[in-house]
Order: C-alpha cells, then structure tokens, then sequence
C-alpha cells in the first residue's frame, strides 16, 4: 500500500499540515507549467513500490494484484497501463468516461487531466483496456460523483472488447448503491476476484452478488485515520525531498536550457493561431473598447452547476482549462487568440493601450508580445504571481486558467510583458540607407559605427533597392544587403527594406545604371504602361502578369535572403500625382467590364480630360486606378506570408498631396493588409526639400489629412513621416531645421518618423551624419512624448469641408492655400477628415464639388462659409441655404481676407473677430489672444476633451509668453525637446504659453 502525495503520510511541505487534493492540485498545476503532470509522481511511487515487494523473499512476483479506490483507482488504471508486472487489476470509484465527466462534475485531480489526452486516444476505456487481455474488475457505485452512466458505458465497450476474443470471464464489475465509497461488498468481491486470478481459485467465482451486497446493509464508510497521527510524515526522514523540490530542480535545469524568445515559439508553444479566424467559439473575454483603451475581463461563463474539485480555485474558469487540457489546448492561447482578434477587427484607431483583470492578465501578456502592433502598452490590475515565483515557493497559489503546458520550458508570462517593452513592433525613428549599402560598403560600415555611438537615433534602417533589374543581379544585390544583418543585429536596429517598383514615378530607363543596381531583366512589352495616346511608356503596369510573376521571384529571392523584418513599398507605387494611369489594352479592357461600356482609349481620355463637368468616369476611373494598385499588393502580401518570418507591410502615399482628389489608397493599403488584416504602415508625402516652411505648412496639413483618416480604417498601425532632405549637394536643411520639421510631423499627426539624411555612395563628410544622428538622440525623448500623445488623440480645430463630388472634376487636385492661410493667422486647423471638436467651413473651392446631398447633410449643423461662395450656394440650392444663413446656423465671413499676399493679410483686429465668431460656432478647443509667428495643432480625445497642444514659433526671432484661451482646466504641462518641464496652471479658461526661442517648439499635455 501507498500513499498519495499529500495524504497519509506524505505530507509534502512542514510548514503546514496536509493538504490531501489541493497538495495533488499545488504540484500538478507546476507540473503542468514544466510540461510534466502529477500522475508521474503517482505511477513512480507505484512503480517503485513493486519494485520493492518483488525484492522480497515471501512475495510470488509472478501473482501480483493491484487494486485502489478513487485516485488509487485512478493509480490502478495507470500502473496496469504502465507496469505489466501485476496479473490483475481492480480499479475501484474511477472508471468513468469523459462525456459523462464533462456534463457532470467536470475534471477532478490534476493527475486525471493529462495534457492532451484526447487527442492521443487516453479516455477511460483505453485504461480498463490497457493489459488486455489480463483479468481486469472495476467496481462503481451508483451515485458516486464519477459518472456512474459512464462507468456503464465504458465497462460494455470494455466487456464487448474482452468477449469478443474469447476472454469473456476475464472481465467482470462490482457494483453497489451509494456515494463515492469503496464498500464493503467491493473489498470482500476484489479478494474473491484476486483469488481466482491470482490463487486459481475457480470456486471464488462468478460472484454471488446477493451475498455481497448484504454486505453493504451494515456498514458505512469508515474514514481512515489521519496519516499525521501515526508518524511525523516522510518530510521527517533525513535527506526527504519533497515533489515541490523535484519540480523546482526541473525547473532550474529547463531555465539554463532557454535559448531566445521569439513569437514563433510562443506561439507553437501556446497553440496561439497566426492568423485567427473570425469567432469559431464561443467567447471566453469580455471586451469594452473606449478612449483608446481595450480592456479584458473574464467572460467564461457557462451556465452549470460546478461540483468538481476545481471549484475550490475558480469555479468555471478553472473547469473549462482543465477541460481544455484533456484536449491538448490552453484557455490563455484561446483568450489571448479573442483578444488579438478583437483589436484587429475594430475599426477603432489602434493601437491600443491593453487594460488587463486578474483573470485575463496572462492571455493579455501573450496577445501584447505577439502584436505590439495592435497594442502601445499593457496595464495589469492586480495580476497573478509570475510562474517561475511558483515553482521557487511551494505557498504561492496557481490557478490552471493562467497556465500555459510545458511554457517554462521556454518562458514565463511576465517574460513577455519585459521582451515586448524592449522590442517596438513598429519603430519610432526610421532611417534610410538609398545606395552605400551595395555601391559604397566601406563607407557604410564608417556610417553603422556611428549609429554605435547614438543608439537612440534609430529603431530600424531600411536597406533599398528598386525592382527592375534581372533576378541574377537581383540576388546578388541582396546577398550584399544581408551581409550587413549582423551589423545591424548588433545595433540593436531592426532590417526594414525599401522596394522601389516604378508604376508612375518617372521612366525605369533613366533608372537604368541609375536606381537599379544591376542588368535590367527581359520584361514582355505587355509588362510595361501604354500613355493616353497608347505609346509604351517604360513604367510597370501594375495589372501585368510578367511583373507579378517577377514579383514573387524578387520577394521569394529576398524572403531567402535578406528577410526583412519590415517591406516599404516607395512611392514609385503612384498612379496619382499627374500621372493618369495605364491605358494599355488590358487596363481598358479591364475597365470597360468595371463601367459596363466598352471605351476606347480616345473615348476614356476626351471624358477623363474634358467632358461634362461632374462626369461619373472621372470616379470609376480614380477608384480603378486605386484597385490596379491593389491587384500588385496582393501578390506582394501573399509572397510574404510564405516566409518563414512574414514580415511587416508598409505603403509609402503620395497620396496626401492630392488632398481632395479623391485619390484613395486604402484599396491597396487593404490588400497590403490582407484576409488577415494584418496592420499596416503609412508614409505620408513629399515635398519639403528645403529648409522653407511656407513650402513646408501646406505638407503638414496634408499629412494631417492623411494621418486622421488612416488611423479610421482600423488597420494601419503607423503613420510615419517622410522627411526629406537627402543628399547634402542637392538639399538644404541644417540639422536643427530636420529636427524641428520632425516635431512638427508628429504635430500634425504622425507617430513615426523616416529620415534620409545620409547616402553613403556620395563623398560628403561623416561629421554631418554624425552630428544629424546626436541631435535625434536627443531628441528622442521628446518625440517618444509626442508620438505616444498623438496615437492616443486626434486632430481638431477649424476644418474644411471639401465637398463630396470633388472626384468628379477634371482637376487633379483642389486647393489647400485657405487652410494654410488661417493656420499662419493662428486658427487652429484640423483636416477635413476629423470628426471631433472641429468647426466646419466651405470656401470657394469646395462649392464646385459639393452636390445638394452635402448641403442637406450641412444644413442642420454650424457651418462658417466663405463670403464669396454665399451667393453661389444659395443660387444652386435655394431653400436649404437661406434657411440655415437665415437661423444663424450659418455664418457668412469674408475668409478670402485670409491670403498668401502681404497686403491682404488680415489684422490683429480681424484675427480676433474671426476666432470670436469660431468660439460662437462652438467646438475649437483652443486659441490664441494673439497669434504672432505661432502655429498650434490642438489634439482631443475621443469625447473631444482637449488632451495635447503642439505649439511652434515659426518666426526666426524668439517671442515672449502669450496667452492662449483653452477649453480646459487644471494644470497643464508643457514639455519642450531639452527634456524640460513646465507646469502651468489655467485660470478661468486662459493660459500662458511660455516663451519660444525663434523656430522653437513645444508640446503641452493637459490633465
Ligand atoms: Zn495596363
């Protein structure tokens, strides 16, 4: 006889008495974690216990018997399975099956769960079944809490077993009224069994049941007397280790073993699916999406009585781990899979901050490593121990729910919480290497040894090259980036790659010797643009199968190589910006089926370039083009997903230039993203190469535009920034002027940013690149600030109303002069793509593009409209105008004051009445008493509470405090790029903004 952990007198811990189940269930649950399970200690016990009968002198080892009660039922099955020495068997009060056991009281001990049992075919009948065809008798009671319609159940498929070859005397059962108990009936029966099995004695059987079961009429269960009361316990022995000592040597030997962490492993490891589909459970996480923040709480919730152990611990969170563990899977893996899911199907701005309960914090800890992308940073309320803590004191608590099979092999839960917190999924500051890393690699090596000295000044350096050039070259090229990998690695900066393919950037022959680096490949003529009068034009068509099949090749080439961690498509991807599109016979063929006409290129063009005012072509023909880029990123999404490593997926736009075009990316930046939706990135603009701010107002608006109606579609991760200023011999920015431009992107709505300040093939002085990576270092801190503000804000202020025809006009583009002319009259502007805190107004060049349906949507709400537009409006719409101009709802204002020439531009005087008349209309949050050369970029949070304030003083001279009028109260906080902090209190809606050096900037955070 021997007894269990924890029971007799195995006492396992001296500071406390014994703990019986929950001892089984303290190191079952660490067992678990080490990819162990309790039932080893029991069948080793058992095991070693024949071993030292069999050593004995008056044992006959060839007629051994096992028989025990409950868990030494559960033991009985498992040594007949495991040992071949016993003749026999009598699992007593554990035979069940599952089905009976999930419908009722649910899983029990821990060392009846074993991992993955189901899956590899250990259910009950397997365990009756195991020493077939040895003699086996288990016996049941009727209303014990092991099923007894199970036990029925498997012991006619075992019986059905046995007699169907012939052994049908070889099976048999004991059965009596009563709860779980071994009863006198079953003792007296198992001896009758034991001797006919083990003695021979023909005459013991078949049972006499009536005899037994008078047996059981005057005798109850005797509890055994306490193991405590007859010894001191086995812990008292000299040398005694206890089970918790064995599994925290395990733990201490698996720990050394631990090489790096990488998302794949946890995801095998976990059983977490890449690429989760929509809903197939039910839902086991409560989510609530607000304000930025997505928080989880415990959502299991079945509606059963739980009478199973697991009650103690949890009630139906821990059953349905435990139940999931017979299946071999792991509820944090579910959980964690239903968070993820979660925050990739809303259509909320992420990322998201992750808020965690208790009971979710351990899925959260897994979905926030494997998809920084979705999420900024984690909060944990009140989270449970660390699984290491457990394994190194026995007295810390697990719960099975928080447990991952066999993680600490590999890692722990908070583990990934630290490794995450180091590692960005999506960097802040980018840089560009264009040509050294393949044309001048000596002097590459010169530029990483500087980024050695600034590690703050770059989180991932894209390596380029633009596709073209024959695969031969093409892998020779890559070979040579690759090389610069463990460089890299090194520097702890992450591989991005630049891919240039050009669709309608400029003709691929200059780039020829040019941009690429190597032969041009042998492309069919199909493969290239026809122009609108039909002349092949040496760009890409993006609908050609020659370029996508040279796609695959290139990427399949680069994925063996190189394997990126990040792909930018260059904004070589444009069929915007001047260029209208391909016109090749495949693109018009393809184009008359999506208008249902046939069109002949003239037809298409004459429309296109003239035609009818507000011709409907005009749009279909915009949203083809948008759609002939998606057919190229699909092919370049699934050639990533084949990698072993699929990297990030990123579109650099020209699109935020064509403000109001209509000219939509999202087609291709969805088809970047993917069946699953996997978050993409943004680089938003060009222009800008000169030290110039009034060049410089107008892309910042821009990339506002593009940045808040981005961060809409729920799947791009990062908006970064392109700031421009490339080769020193051709551009002009000092060092200083470059980090301010990058402060002020992040302003106006970025949280990246991407810098091409070096090109390592010219012969220009290493000081330059030197001094430009100190000064992001520096700045670091400051954009960290800036940047976390803006993911967790948006844009507001005065914006305009574009109008919703504006793809209908022949031009490319409309205006933005007037929005950059309140700007630098101090009014805050907001793109027209925020939906929060803005005052609306229509000037003369949303009136050609607006029709009566957005009059009808303006009507009922405030709406400033430039005085010179008036006329024409209520001309074209009558009733709906003048009633809104007659309610006030509308106000009339001569916003034409607000223009580019010196002698128009508006007093101080006229400032003021026009921001008086904005606070009248209501919802700017911010202004200021006196502009002077500052330029503000106000940021509210979901409920259009004002959060942030980016302020610039765009004069070359410093300016003096001024006051600012701000839709909040409290203190505010003002931090500038030197790492210093101000407060500086409100009073009655009014605030200081402290003083400016000239170009200085300032971000100002609010309560
Ligand atoms: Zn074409």
């Amino acid at each position: 006889m021997c007894d269990p952990v924890d029971q007799g007198e195995r006492r396992q811990r001296v500071d406390r008495p014994l703990d019986g189940v929950i001892g089984h269930t303290d190191a079952g649950l660490r067992a678990h974690l080490l990819g162990w399970n309790m039932a080893q200690f029991r069948v080793w016990d058992g095991i070693r216990a024949v071993d030292y009968l069999c050593s004995r002198h008056d044992i006959d080892a060839k007629r051994l018997g096992v028989s025990g009660f409950s868990g030494g039922g559960t033991l009985t099955a498992y040594l007949n399975l495991f040992d071949d020495r016993f003749a026999t068997a009598c699992p007593m009060a554990f035979i069940t099956d599952f089905p009976s056991l999930a419908k009722g009281p649910g899983p029990q001990d821990p060392e009846q769960v074993i991992h993955g049992q189901l899956a590899f075919g250990l259910n009950h009948l397997a365990l009756l079944t195991s020493a077939f065809p040895k003699p086996v008798c288990p016996g049941f009671s009727f209303d014990d809490f092991f099923p007894y319609a199970g036990s029925r159940a498997t012991f006619a498929l075992a019986r059905e077993r046995y007699a169907s070859a012939g052994f049908a005397d070889r099976i048999d059962c004991l059965e009596c009224p009563g709860r779980h108990g071994w009863y006198e009936s079953e003792q007296q029966g198992l001896v009758l069994w034991m001797r006919r099995w083990l003695n021979g004695d023909a005459s013991a059987l078949p049972f006499d049941r009536a005899a037994l079961r008078s047996l059981d009429l005057n005798k109850g269960f005797e509890v055994f007397p306490d193991g405590e009361v007859l010894s001191g316990g086995v812990m008292s022995l000299p040398g005694e280790r206890s089970v918790f000592d064995i599994l925290r040597d395990e733990y201490v030997r698996l720990a050394a073993a631990r090489g790096p962490l990488t998302p794949e492993i946890v995801r095998r490891v976990a059983g977490i699916c890449e690429i989760i589909p929509d809903a197939p459970h039910a839902s086991t996480v409560g989510v609530r999406i607000e304000d930025g923040f997505l928080s989880v709480s415990d959502g299991v919730s079945y509606d059963r009585g739980v009478k199973g152990y697991w009650y103690t611990r949890g009630g139906p969170r821990e059953e349905l781990a435990a139940m999931m563990s017979w299946r071999g899977a792991n509820l944090v893996a579910r959980q964690a899979e239903e968070i993820i899911r979660s925050a990739e199907r809303s259509e909320r701005r992420r990322p998201f901050v992750l808020r965690a309960t208790r009971e979710t914090a351990v899925a959260a800890a897994h979905a926030f490593y494997l998809r920084r992308d979705l999420f900024s940073a984690i909060e944990l309320e009140n989270p449970p121990p660390s699984w290491t803590s457990a394994l190194e004191d026995p007295s810390v608590e697990l719960r099975f729910a928080d447990l991952v099979y066999g993680a600490l092999k590999v890692y722990d839960w908070t583990d990934l919480i630290d490794c995450a917190m180091r590692k960005q999924a999506w960097p802040l500051i980018m840089v560009r290497e264009a040509y050294g890393p393949i044309r001048a690699p000596e002097r590459t090596k010169e530029v990483l040894a500087l980024h050695r000295r600034y590690p703050g000044a770059c989180d991932e350096m894209w390596l380029a090259h633009g596709a073209g050039a024959c695969l031969e070259d093409v892998r020779t090229a890559f070979e040579k980036l690759a090389s610069y990998r463990p460089i890299l690695e090194d520097l702890g900066i992450a591989v991005g790659f630049q891919q240039g393919v050009t669709l309608g950037h400029q003709d691929i022959a200059a780039e020829a010797g040019g941009g690429l680096d190597g032969r041009i490949a042998a492309f069919p003529e199909d493969a290239w643009q026809r122009d609108d009068e039909g002349r092949v034009r040496r760009m890409f068509c993006p609908r050609s199968p020659a370029l996508h099949e040279y796609e695959r090749e290139y990427l399949k080439n680069l994925g063996e190589t190189l394997s990126p961690e990040s792909i930018w498509l260059d904004d070589d991807l444009r069929l915007g910006l001047g260029v209208p599109g391909c016109f090749c016979d495949r693109c018009l063929a393809a184009f008359s089926v999506m208008c249902g006409e046939p069109l002949s290129r003239e037809k298409l063009v004459a429309r296109l370039r003239g035609g009818a005012e507000k011709d409907p072509i005009r749009r279909v023909w915009r949203k083809f083009k948008s759609e002939s880029l998606a057919e190229y990123c699909k092919v370049v999404r699934t050639a990533v997903d084949g990698w072993k490593a699929p990297p990030r997926l990123a579109l650099q736009t020209v699109g935020s230039c064509e403000m109001g075009s209509g000219v939509d990316w999202f087609p291709a930046l969805r088809a970047l993203s993917g069946p699953g939706k996997r978050p993409v990135g943004v680089r938003a603009g060009h222009g800008n190469y000169c030290e110039n701010f009034g060049e410089l107002l107008p892309k910042l608006l821009w990339v506002a535009r593009e940045s808040e109606r981005c961060r809409d579609v729920g799947f791009v991760a990062s908006v970064a920034y392109e700031q421009e200023n490339y080769r020193r011999e051709i551009l002009h920015k000092s060092v200083g002027a470059a980090l301010i431009e990058s402060a002020l992107a992040l302003f106006a709505g970025c949280d990246a940013l991407t810098e091409y300040r070096w090109d390592a093939a010219r012969d220009e002085p290493l000081q330059d690149c030197g001094e430009f990576l100190s000064g992001l270092e520096a700045w670091r801190p400051f954009y960290e600030r800036v940047s976390r503000g803006i993911l967790a804000t948006r844009a507001a202020g005065l914006s305009r109303f574009v109008g919703s025809d504006v793809d209908l006009l022949s031009g490319d583009t409309i205006d933005v002069s007037t929005d950059d002319d309140l700007q630098r009259c101090g009014v805050p502007i907001a793109p027209d793509t925020a939906p929060k805190a803005t005052v609306r107004y229509v000037d003369r060049w949303s009136l050609p593009a607006m029709n009566a349906a957005d009059v009808q949507s303006l009507a009922e709400g405030r709406l400033v409209v430039d005085a010179s537009v008036v006329d024409g409006l209520r001309d074209a719409y009558g009733a709906p105008v003048a009633d809104a101009l007659a309610s006030g709802r509308w106000k009339a204002y001569p916003l034409a004051r607000f223009r580019r020439s010196v002698n128009q531009l508006p007093t101080t005087a006229e400032w003021n009445e026009l921001l008086d008349l904005l606070d009248e209309m209501g919802k700017v949050p911010v202004r200021l008493e006196y502009p002077r050369s500052f330029r503000i970029w106000p940021r509210v949070d979901d409920a259009g509470r004002l959060r942030a304030l980016g302020v610039w003083n765009m004069s070359i001279g410093g300016v003096t405090p001024t006051v600012a009028k701000v839709a909040a109260t409290g203190i505010a906080r003002a931090c500038s790029p030197d790492g210093k902090k101000v407060d500086i209190a409100i009073n009655e809606g009014r605030m200081l903004i402290p003083a400016l050096p000239a170009m200085g900037v300032l971000w100002i955070e609010f309560e």
